[in-house]
C-alpha cells in the first residue's frame, strides 16, 4: 500500500532530541545512571504540587459518567470562566472571556489548531530562530513553508530587520516564543513592540501566534503579556511546565477579546479542533484545572540548577546566553560545528542537544530540568571535554 510518505518521514526519522534521549536511557540501563548525564529532554524534575494530586483524588469522587464524559468540544463552560477571571485578573479586565478559551491536549495541539485555523496551503510561517523544532513539523502539515528568522546573535531577541526582510506576501503568521526554548531568553516589551510595528507595517494582516508554556517559569524576568501589545495575537498556553503535566496533555488556545479578528476565528479554531480529531480535552484534567488554575509555579529547583550549572561552566571558561526563563542553558559549542562537538561531549557521557536541530549552529541546548546532582557530578565531564579544545 502507498502510505503518506511525509508521515512517513515525519515518523521514521523521529526528532533528534528524542533520539538523544533514547540513547540516554539505552546508555543508563549500559553503564548505569549515575554515569550519564542526560540534558537532552524537555521534561519537568519538578513534581506536580499536592494540589494537583488533591485535586484529582477529590475528581475522581465524583459520578464517573459526569468525570469521563465527553466534555463540549472547546471545554466545561465553568472551567473556562474561572480560567477566564484568573487572565483578567493577571493582564486586566479585557484579558479573556470564557468564550475566548478554546482548551486542548497541551501547547503541541494548540498551536497545530492555531495554525490550522490561520493559514492556508502554500502560505509562509515565520519562527525565530533558534526554536522549537515541532514548528516545522506542525506548519509544514498546513501545506505552508516554515521560514526561519535569526534572533539577534547577541542578545537572541527578536532581529526585527531580519524578520521585516522575511515577510512576503504569502506570509500569515509568526511564532513567538517567550520565555523562549532553547534559548531561556524573555522577549522584552520594548522588542515585542518593534516587532508588531514591523507586523503593522505590512500590507496584509499577519497573526502573532504567543507559546507560551514557559510563562511561569522565570528567573526575576517580567513576561510582556503580548495581546496588549499586538492585537492580532492568539495564546497558545499548556500547564505541561507550569504544574509539571506533560504527560496529561492540558492546555488551551486563547483568542483575546481583542483581536480584530476574533468572530472568525472562535469557529476556525474550534473548526481545526474538529478537523484534527481532538474532539475535547481530558475531562478529568479540565476539573483539576479549575481547582489548580492559579496554584504558583515552584521553579526553586529550577533557579538552583540553573544557578550550579551557569557558575560551573563560567568557571570552566565556556561561553552561554544567561537564562531568563525556561529550563535551558544554550552553551556555544567549542568548534563551529555543533554535532562535532556533541560527538565529543557523548563520549564523555554528557549529553546536550546540538543547535542545527533548533535551526541555528554552533550551539548546544543544556535542558537544566534534571537532578542537582545531575548538574553537580556532569562538572568533570565538563572539564574534560573543555581540555579536549585546549
Ligand atoms: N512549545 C515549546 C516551546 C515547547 O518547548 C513545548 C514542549 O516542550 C511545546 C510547545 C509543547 O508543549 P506541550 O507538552 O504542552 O504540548
Amino acid at each position: 500500500m502507498e502510505l503518506n510518505q511525509k508521515m512517513y518521514a515525519y515518523g521514521a526519522s523521529k526528532s533528534s532530541i528524542r533520539e538523544i534521549a533514547a540513547y540516554g536511557s539505552a546508555r543508563k540501563a549500559e553503564i548505569g545512571a549515575e554515569n550519564v548525564y542526560d540534558f537532552s529532554l524537555g521534561n519537568p524534575s519538578i513534581p506536580s504540587p499536592d494540589a494537583v494530586r488533591q485535586s484529582i483524588e477529590r475528581t475522581i469522587q465524583l459520578p464517573p459518567v459526569k468525570v469521563h464524559s465527553y466534555t463540549p468540544a472547546n471545554g466545561l463552560p465553568f472551567v473556562r470562566e474561572k480560567l477566564a477571571s484568573s487572565l483578567c485578573r493577571r493582564f486586566g479586565e479585557n484579558a479573556a472571556n470564557a468564550g475566548d478559551l478554546y482548551l486542548t491536549c497541551g501547547a503541541a495541539a494548540s498551536i497545530s489548531i492555531s495554525l490550522h485555523a490561520i493559514t492556508n496551503p502554500g502560505d509562509e510561517v515565520i519562527v525565530i530562530a533558534p526554536y522549537f523544532p515541532e514548528y516545522r513539523v506542525w506548519i509544514e502539515t498546513c501545506g505552508c513553508t516554515c521560514v526561519e528568522v535569526l534572533a539577534d546573535a547577541d542578545t537572541f531577541q527578536i532581529d526585527t530587520k531580519a524578520l521585516a526582510a522575511a515577510i512576503t506576501p504569502r506570509t500569515k503568521a509568526v511564532i513567538v516564543n517567550s520565555p523562549n526554548n532553547p534559548v531561556g531568553t524573555v522577549y522584552s516589551a520594548e522588542n515585542l513592540a518593534a516587532t508588531a510595528e514591523v507586523l503593522r507595517s505590512c500590507d496584509h494582516d499577519i497573526a502573532l501566534i504567543a507559546d507560551e508554556p514557559y510563562r511561569e517559569i522565570t528567573y526575576g524576568a517580567v513576561v510582556p503579556w503580548i495581546p496588549s501589545i499586538y492585537e492580532r495575537t492568539i495564546v497558545c498556553y499548556s500547564y505541561s511546565k507550569s504544574l509539571s503535566l506533560p504527560g496529561e496533555r492540558i492546555g488551551w488556545v486563547l483568542v483575546p477579546p481583542t483581536n480584530p479578528d476574533h468572530d472568525p476565528l472562535i469557529p476556525a479554531v474550534a473548526g481545526a479542533g474538529r478537523a484534527l480529531g481532538f474532539v475535547c480535552a481530558p475531562a478529568l484534567f479540565q476539573y483539576v484545572l479549575a481547582d489548580c488554575v492559579d496554584e504558583p509555579t515552584n521553579v526553586d529547583a529550577y533557579a538552583k540548577n540553573r544557578e550550579a550549572l551557569t557558575k560551573g561552566l563560567s568557571e570552566l571558561g565556556y561561553t552561554y546566553i544567561e537564562p531568563q526563563g525556561a529550563f535551558y542553558l544554550w552553551v556555544k559549542a567549542l568548534e563551529p560545528d555543533a554535532n562535532a562537538f556533541f560527538e565529543r561531549a557523548k563520549s564523555l557521557e554528557l549529553l546536550p542537544v546540538p543547535s542545527d536541530s533548533f535551526g541555528c549552529p554552533g550551539w548546544v541546548r543544556v535542558g537544566y530540568c534534571v537532578s542537582y546532582e545531575t548538574i553537580v557530578n556532569s562538572m568533570p565531564a565538563w572539564k574534560k571535554l573543555k581540555e579536549l579544545y585546549a
